[in-house]
């Protein structure tokens, strides 16, 4: 039998026979390491303990102290065990997928009654069951015949499909959780025993199309979430509520901020509260990026084919694109145009124009570019995933050597941005080179290091994900923590030689040569409705003074006050204050309570003394306490606190 060297983390290697499986090896280790044991890596892949090695190989032994391959492993286990207790509880349920998501993982049934709350329950039940009775999981691999053949016996449909999906030439694997089995990629688990009991939880139902195409069957998908242990589930049930409690969508219409309808899927109408943070964000991002030496521009909606193809994104991202198609001579000739996805090749016409030499570069090409990208239906979530959106987007042309001081300067632009924003936790993730990628390992070596080094001179050690980069070139992502400990990817800085090149982008050197320049695509927000809807999140709604859209209410406590609640509204509207008078003939506790739910961070409330001794009474969100304060003191103290951090 032939032999394969094995490579472990300490960088020892062992000898093992061709087929020996990562528990075999685990158990030639220490019989103590054979017991821990939960999966391997093989070379960077996820490797089932009872899959057999063929080929020399990296390896290390996974145990539940490694957190990634112990979550998936809990997540995709439960999937199975979850779509097991189904089908125990009711057999006439059709199984189809069911993958790991963030924090747990979701399966699709097709099942002719709804699920109810009682029915989550009474399957969190079967599946303690299932876990208490600790089943053996077993792998096999099965020819498409015998996969074909016991689908359709048992009535699966979907199954059936799935097989028939899969490229000839790809073995079908086989799970088994005790006597209960399902097609899937694995790795798995050994026993069902090893998913903690108490961890998991069955969050709701909600219906999703098969394939996610509207023509097919809706299906019923059951949401779960898992965690090591129960504190951890706990905490993050907590989370949850305090999600909910924040939802920007719940707080968009209690502030009045936007609205959406069925005319206009996943687009927003902005109201004027919303606008007014949406417009107040975007002075002070152009404020930024003039200080940061970018020019701004602006380029057009609906672009000819032609420039999309020239792009690659007909080719690469047809699906996501509006396509607009427009007679234009009669009926003899048609144009093909389509609604920019993104801004990038525009940007490189601009660049075009005119003969650019070295000295021209840097160039920073900043546009607020409206975009429009096709997303799925199911895909939409309020203002954070939507189909009509505008990036806070740029373009830097530069040369290989102005990457790494162009890269620092941006991630030095977006930390005092994020700080300005209220954001003071976030964190840098470079994504290197891809197995499939273009250009030489020289031009590789220097991309990586000059991103690498920007990070570390801006002061901003990152975390490396390797082979993640675009097959072009690596790139910088940036990932927000928000108050409640969710992250955020909002900021970007890919690299890319590419579209120049395809686009025809070039520059005289200094040594009177054409040379192509490399483009840095970067964005700080991402896009401002998904950012505006984080801020929301992150603030619970009580937005920092300068951008929370309605920042006092001046309310009269008897309509004799009147005449100085307006002198008041008029003081501090010319102090730069978005101040506005609530005179209605209501209580003063019925008018603060509306407004607090509203979410104005200052309510003045005046009556007849305050009117005499020309005070207010002032009320900030939040506090129960009142305190009294002259005019012209609360007019100085708002108007400071109304400036954008950057004006201060
Ligand atoms: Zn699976
Ligand atoms: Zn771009």
């Amino acid at each position: 039998m032939s032999q394969i060297s094995l490579t472990f983390p300490d960088g020892n290697i062992r000898h093992f026979d061709a087929g020996v499986t990562p528990a075999q090896v685990a158990q030639a280790i220490a019989p103590s390491l054979a017991k821990a044991a939960i999966s391997a890596m093989v070379d960077g892949q996820h490797w089932d303990l009872q899959w057999p090695l063929h080929a020399d190989a990296r390896i290390s032994i996974n145990t539940m102290k490694d957190d990634v391959p112990a979550l998936e492993l809990i997540r995709h286990d439960l999937a199975h065990i979850m779509a097991r207790a189904v089908q125990e509880i009711w057999p006439d349920v059709k199984v189809t997928i069911g993958p790991v998501r963030d924090y747990g993982w979701f399966y699709d049934f097709d099942r002719a009654e709804p699920f109810t709350p009682d029915d989550l329950g009474q399957i969190e039940a079967k599946m303690k069951q299932i876990i208490n009775a600790r089943d053996p999981v077993r792998t096999e691999i099965w020819s498409r015949a015998d996969a074909l053949a016991y689908y359709e016996s048992r009535g699966e449909p979907y199954k059936v499909e799935l097989v028939h999906k899969i490229p000839e030439d790809q073995d079908l694997r086989m799970y088994w959780h005790g006597n209960w089995q399902d097609l899937c990629r694995g790795p798995h688990f050994q026993h069902t025993g090893q998913v903690p009991a108490d961890a998991f939880k069955l969050t709701h139902v909600a219906g999703a199309y098969w394939l996610g195409d509207a023509s097919r069957p809706m299906l019923q998908r059951i949401y779960g979430v898992a965690f090591k242990n129960r504190d951890d589930l706990k905490a993050h049930m907590t989370m949850l509520e305090e999600a909910a409690k924040r939802d920007h969508r719940k707080l968009g219409r209690e502030m009045n901020l936007f609205h959406m309808q069925e005319e206009a899927p996943g687009q927003i109408f902005w109201h004027p509260n919303g606008w007014t943070i949406y417009t107040t964000l975007q002075d002070y991002m152009r404020r930024q990026q003039r200080r940061d030496g970018y020019v701004e521009v602006n380029t057009p909606q609906v672009v000819n084919r032609k420039l999309w193809e020239a792009s690659g994104h007909w080719e690469n991202y047809r699906e996501n694109m509006f396509i607009v198609e427009v007679d234009e001579e009669g009926a003899r000739e048609k144009v093909v145009n389509a609604l920019k996805p993104m801004n990038c090749p525009c940007h490189v016409q601009i660049f075009n124009v005119g003969l650019k030499s070295y000295r021209d570069l840097p160039i920073r090409m900043a546009e607020f570019g409206s975009c429009a990208r096709y997303e799925p239906s199911g895909a939409l979530h309020g203002i954070m995933r939507v189909r009509g959106f505008t990036q806070d987007d740029a373009h830097i042309f530069c040369t290989l050597d102005q990457v790494e001081s162009e890269s620092k300067k941006f991630i030095e632009f977006l930390a005092k941005i994020y700080s300005d924003l209220g954001f003071d936790k976030w964190r840098v993730k470079l994504s290197t080179r891809p197995e499939k990628r273009v250009g030489s390992d020289e031009i590789w070596d220097k991309m990586e290091a000059a991103l690498a080094n920007a990070c570390m001179a801006a002061g901003y050690p990152y975390e490396l994900f390797p082979g993640e980069g675009a097959f072009y070139a690596p790139k910088l992502e940036f990932v927000l923590t928000d108050a409640i400990g969710r992250d955020w990817q909002c900021g970007t800085l890919q690299l890319d030689p590419n579209l120049p090149e395809r686009l025809d982008a070039s520059y005289i050197g200094e040594d009177g040569a054409k040379h192509r320049p490399f483009m840095l695509h970067r964005a700080c927000l991402g896009s401002f409705e998904r950012f505006i809807g984080i801020l929301i999140e992150n603030h619970a709604g009580k937005l920092p003074f300068w951008l929370a859209p309605r920042q006092v209410v001046v309310a009269s406590i008897v309509s004799d006050a009147d005449p100085f609640v307006e002198e008041v509204v008029t003081a501090l509207t010319l102090a730069g204050v978005r101040a506005e008078a609530d005179m209605r003939n209501e209580k003063i506790n019925y008018k603060v309570r509306e407004h607090s739910v509203g979410k104005v961070p200052v309510i003045l409330a005046i009556g007849m003394k305050e009117v005499e001794e020309r005070t207010v009474s002032v009320r900030r969100l939040g506090e129960t306490r009142t305190e009294t304060m002259t005019l012209d003191a609360i007019v100085a103290e708002l108007a400071a606190a109304a400036l954008a951090p950057d004006l201060r």
